[in-house]
């Protein structure tokens, strides 16, 4: 009996050691190669605001700033991509916190259509000026509690509903988040009848700093991060982002929480009794 026997069972067990071992380097392979990409592409992003802002400041230093009007319209030029940096590098630290596992979920029970009122109220000036309509329906006129993140949650409404707002350049824009709460399930979704995304596109649009027409998206402020921080958000939360999408037509991003209290074990959380 082959399992019985000594020598091939321990020859069995280094075999095994070796696969696992074999296993454990490439991961380690894996990870030098995501970290070196990671830093490669965040050294690259840095460049265009830093540029940016040194170009305006050395001009200025040069003699530009004798005229007052050039003096404010460069340091209201730097102090735009001194805004962006500042944003990037804040996003860069969530991504990097979310990716490493080292951030821990806050979960409660909180009413999310507050939240999405309030995210509207922020944003209302911003669709206003581009005659954008906000719409909000759900299927119920209570609150619509979920046990979730509330401040990471806020963050992913408020990615959704920013790119549904940036994305677009209809007459009649529109931008509708709906909330159905079915079977201790809340699903969430963000429509737009915005540009919609090339389906080449659409598979790639939630790895960090990809952009569909990289010009289009750069002059609009992204920096291609939004959709990274959603899914490692959604992640965390054992759920993930949905993606329906059409040129020309606009796009649906929708996502699945708990109306109910869950298990949980598998996440990395902690529970905030309510
Ligand atoms: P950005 O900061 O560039 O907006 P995101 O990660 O939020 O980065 O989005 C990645 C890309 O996906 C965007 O550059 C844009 O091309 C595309 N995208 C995201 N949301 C939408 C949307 N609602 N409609 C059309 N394109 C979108």
């Amino acid at each position: 009996n082959t399992s019985t026997n000594p020598i091939k069972m321990a020859n069995r067990k280094i075999l095994d050691y070796a696969s696992e071992k074999q296993k454990e380097i490439e991961n380690l392979k894996r990870m030098e190669v995501y970290r070196r990409e990671f830093l490669a592409d965040v050294s690259h992003e840095l460049k265009t605001p830093i540029f940016a802002a040194q170009g305006f400041v050395h001009t200025l230093l040069d003699g530009a700033m004798e005229d007052e009007v050039i003096l404010k319209r460069f340091l209201k030029k730097a102090a735009k991509s001194l805004d962006g940096l500042d944003k990037m590098v804040h996003n860069l630290l969530s991504i990097s916190q979310l990716e490493s596992g080292d951030a821990k979920l806050l979960v409660e029970k909180y009413d999310l259509r507050e939240q999405v009122e309030d995210i509207f109220d922020q944003l209302d000036n911003k669709a206003e000026k581009r005659n954008i309509d906000l719409k909000f329906s759900t299927s119920t006129k209570e609150n619509v509690f979920v046990y979730a993140d509330k401040r990471r949650i806020g963050h992913v409404m408020t990615n959704l509903v920013v790119n549904a707002i940036k994305y677009q350049d209809n007459d009649n824009g529109l931008v509708e988040v709906t909330l159905l709460e079915e079977d201790g399930k809340v699903f969430v979704s963000v429509a737009d009848n915005g540009f919609g995304i090339p389906e080449e596109d659409v598979k790639r649009i939630f790895e960090r700093f990809y952009r569909v027409e990289k010009s289009r998206a750069k002059s609009k402020g992204g920096n291609g991060l939004g959709l990274a921080i959603v899914r490692h958000i959604l992640q965390a939360h054992g759920t993930q982002c949905h993606v329906q999408t059409e040129v020309g037509k606009g796009s649906t991003f929708s996502f699945v929480l708990h109306s109910k209290p869950f298990k949980e074990e598998e996440l990395n959380i902690e529970m905030i009794s309510a």
